[in-house]
């Protein structure tokens, strides 16, 4: 038996690990029940969140500028407490010669109150905003102005919980205890992902590029719990060309193939419970969560997630294979969208999201309540590796 003094000071250690190791809740039915659905958000008429957002949005056009300014407004509008920065760089094309184009990422994020900046793991969602110049009149609804709207319901759904975590921490003492894992969540909106020619490294992923880049040689202030913006990321989550029907998700990488099983056990509880109205031939849009590490390759698609993975960010890539018929014509448009499959993805994406963010309990239900805690543990993490093409 250990003396006093050892135990005096071993068990504030020992309920600090279990503190970072553990605190976390599955989501349960109930709260899952009582998800907010965006049904007529994601109208490609007339939807608050999807229809602004299917013009051409080709970076120095007014399309650009008309799909920031409905980004941007939506979130000072209805969701204040998210601040939005932007991330402006400008480029030449192989197209445009000499001409410098503007790129601007836009950033939303949604931090603890309390917590200072360095200091934040956040679940990073992610979308490119921007349209192919070619095609002439190319929308580019699954590529990617469906994500984008899927996320945008993502954030508005996630508020109240995320409120009501908080001011419960703020209540209990638990705000700024340096044992409690301090967890944000941040929207990206990247730019210029579309080649203006030919997909090259230096033509495509502007906007991924350059924001990359900056955050690795951005560094929080010292005694930060991560040294810069990139090192926050606790996860990447790319969604691309998602909105026709019959999807089909690989896992692309094993250092992030436990996301991938998350993501898929949510899709499956949903499903079971009715809460999805797609009925994808397969049964799912993600069926790979048995693969074996042994059927991993080095190969991936090329996509906003790689100059981020490439300074060793853990991404789950949810993009199609095979990619979708109407891929880059002029027939990916808003009528061309499953919109049964466009809502589920918003809904795979917020019980996702909920449960990353530990909302259970904190989530408004339809019961007028909120759920029951019931505290398990959290399952080990697959160790990093780096994945090459
Ligand atoms: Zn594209």
């Amino acid at each position: 038996m250990a003396p006093p003094f050892m135990c005096s000071l071993l068990f504030p250690l020992f309920l600090a690990v279990l503190s970072i190791a553990s605190g976390y809740t599955p989501i349960s039915d109930d709260t899952l029940k009582s998800l907010p659905v965006a049904n007529d958000d994601f109208n490609i008429e007339t939807g608050s969140l999807l229809s602004p957002l299917l013009i051409t949005r080709v970076p120095g056009t007014g399309g650009q500028v008309e799909a920031q300014n409905h980004i941007a407004s939506f979130f000072q509008e209805n969701l204040p407490e998210w601040s939005v920065s932007w991330h402006n760089t400008t480029d030449t094309t192989p197209l445009t010669e000499d001409e410098e184009i503007p790129f601007q990422n836009i950033i939303v994020r949604r931090d603890p109150p309390w917590a200072a900046e360095g200091d934040v793991g956040r679940l990073t969602l992610v979308a490119h905003y921007d349209s192919k110049v070619e095609p002439e009149g190319f929308i580019g609804a699954i590529d990617s102005a469906a994500p984008c709207a899927m996320l945008m319901h993502v954030a508005r759904s996630l508020e109240e919980g995320l409120k009501h975590m908080w001011a419960e921490m703020e209540e209990n003492g638990e705000a700024g205890d340096p044992f409690t894992e301090v967890k944000g969540v941040q929207i990206l909106f990247l730019d210029g992902e579309e080649a203006w020619e030919t997909w090259t490294r230096t033509d495509s992923l502007y906007g991924a590029r350059s924001l990359a880049e900056y955050w690795d040689t951005t560094p929080h202030a010292a005694m930060s719990a991560y040294r810069n913006p990139l090192n926050s990321i606790s996860l990447f989550v790319l969604l691309d060309l998602l909105g026709t029907a019959n999807p089909r998700i690989p896992s692309y990488f094993q250092n992030t193939h436990w996301a991938y099983k998350k993501y898929a056990s949510m899709e499956s509880r949903l499903r079971n419970l009715h809460l999805l109205t797609s009925k994808p031939a397969s049964g799912t849009f993600l069926p790979d969560k048995d693969k074996k590490a042994s059927d991993f390759s080095r190969g991936f698609v090329e996509d906003d997630h790689v100059p981020f993975m490439r300074r060793g960010v853990p991404v789950l890539h949810l993009i199609p294979t095979p990619f979708p018929s109407v891929w880059h014509t002029l027939e990916d448009d808003g009528e061309h969208l499953d919109i049964d499959t466009v809502k589920d993805w918003a809904q795979i994406t917020l019980g996702f999201a909920a449960e990353w963010m530990d909302l259970e309990g904190h989530m408004p239900t339809t019961k007028g309540r909120r759920a029951d805690r019931v505290q398990v543990e959290r399952g080990a993490d697959e160790p990093k590796t780096k994945t090459e093409l």
